[in-house]
């Protein structure tokens, strides 16, 4: 149309042209000016000319200066849709396309939104490399774990970002063979985790273009296996050396020495012994379990500790004048506190059955309590063969024993410390221990009021 009509503007100059001519020539022919009546009528046929052309220009001008905001992505204007200049088409379809334009890359800003809050609220790192190993993007938790800001980050190349060789490695093999690669890695530095790194080629028109690196922080789930692990082997353990010795001796009895009177009871006895050690395995287990699902429903009542303090004494009267130890409950009288009675009652036996076990003959024990700022502290003291230094971080654990051997004559499951620091904190409260190895522990426990 625009095209058509260019032309037509340009027959017509044409014709005006030929017409002037034909009556200035002929007009200065006759007056003997031929020259001048040439000259002139060119003159005035460029004249023409340039105003046609500047005519037809003017909307193209002002159209290109439009599309070139729109190349700039600037769309707040439109191009004027004046269809009697000729370009009203032409102008119609470049807004539409301007439109469409403009619709599109707001959405794709929306989208790109969505998905960098996606991308930096992710506890998972995850880095973006391109094809030549330069970083194209890291996110937040990357920036945490390996200690760095993602400022300069992009661009530079990956191992000068994040001087970790492993994974420059598995990028590598990404960018080489364009396949999915997940390994585990351990570092040490800025801090001691296990991650899992799951890296896949970025593939642009069937090659491959980059690397997308997922960091997952597996410490935990390891720590959690290896404690599962090393509860199933203990507890194995703990069951079966009991039982390897019942049935060893019931085969013995078994052989004819039920009939020998005097070995057949002492065997007895030791069966005996082995199946009470069983039963309170299990029933320390069973409590355990317990306590740790927390599923367990507290009491919470208002009871005199110094008294619940000297039932449990009285209950282990005969251990107590065996070894003649000294025993001083130095509890305040009418120190209530309020707690759960039955669990507070074991968890000071643990505590009595300890200082009582691992004491020397003729040896104190003393229980005492001090209160401070919204806290009470009870502490049981001994005066026993204590616990050496590098034990003492782990004897809360579960089976952790100083001396294994020493703990199983002595009717020990490990359980105890467990139980005991279980229940203070299902009760909010504290626990811990000073020892110095040969001269006694001081085991303390502390509960808000
Ligand atoms: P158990 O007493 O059944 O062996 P516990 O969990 O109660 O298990 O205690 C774990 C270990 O801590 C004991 O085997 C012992 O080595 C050490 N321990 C606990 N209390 C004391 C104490 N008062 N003095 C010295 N060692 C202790």
């Amino acid at each position: 149309m625009f095209k058509e009509r260019f032309h037509f503007k340009l027959i017509l100059s044409y014709f005006l042209v030929i017409l002037i001519s034909f009556i200035l020539v002929p007009f200065f022919l006759h007056r003997g000016h031929v020259f001048f009546g040439i000259f002139l009528s060119t003159f005035l046929a460029f004249g023409l000319g340039l105003v046609v052309s500047a005519q037809t220009m003017k909307p193209v001008k002002k159209m290109i200066d439009v599309v070139r905001r729109f190349s700039e992505g600037d769309f707040s204007r439109t191009i004027p849709q004046d269809s009697h200049e000729g370009i009203g088409e032409l102008a119609v379809t470049l807004n539409k396309m301007a439109q469409d334009l403009e619709n599109k890359i707001r959405e794709i800003q929306t989208k790109n939104q969505h998905l960098e809050a996606v991308f930096s609220s992710m506890i998972e790192g995850v880095i973006v490399v391109n094809g030549s190993g330069r970083v194209v993007s890291i996110n937040a938790a990357v920036e945490q774990v390996f200690g760095i800001t993602h400022k300069g980050a992009e661009g530079r190349i990956f191992l000068e970002v994040i001087r970790n060789n492993d994974i420059f490695e598995i990028i590598k093999k990404v960018l080489a063979k364009g396949e999915f690669f997940s390994s585990d890695l351990s570092l040490s530095y800025p801090v001691k985790k296990i991650f899992q790194v799951n890296a896949s080629p970025v593939f642009e028109k069937g090659v491959v273009s980059g690397c997308l690196l997922v960091i997952h922080d597996i410490t935990e789930i390891r720590r959690l296996e290896t404690m599962r692990q090393d509860f199933v082997a203990n507890v194995s353990h703990e069951l079966k050396t009991p039982l390897t010795s019942i049935k060893g001796y019931v085969e013995t009895l078994l052989d004819g020495a039920l009939e020998d009177k005097d070995h057949g009871r002492k065997f007895l006895k030791i069966v005996a012994e082995h199946t009470e050690r069983l039963n309170q395995l299990i029933t320390d287990l069973l409590d355990l379990s317990t306590i740790e699902s927390q599923k367990v429903l507290l009491l919470s009542e208002e009871f005199d500790l110094k008294k619940l303090v000297q039932r449990v004494v009285c209950n282990y009267h005969a251990q107590i004048s065996k070894l003649r130890l000294e025993i001083s409950n130095e509890l305040p009288n009418d120190l209530m506190i309020k707690a759960d009675p039955g669990r507070m009652e074991q968890v000071l036996t643990n505590l009595i059955d300890n200082a009582i076990k691992f004491n020397k003959p003729g040896g104190f024990i003393r229980i005492s309590s001090n209160i401070m700022a919204g806290r009470i502290g009870i502490v049981v003291e001994d005066s026993g063969i204590g616990i050496p230094h590098n034990d003492v971080p782990r004897i809360f654990e579960r089976f952790y024993r100083v001396d294994k051997a020493r703990s199983r004559a002595l009717g020990g499951t490990g359980l105890g410390l467990s139980i005991v620091k279980h229940i203070v904190e299902l009760h909010h409260g504290s626990v811990g221990v000073e020892s110095t190895d040969g001269f006694g522990s001081r085991f303390w426990f502390s509960l808000p009021t």
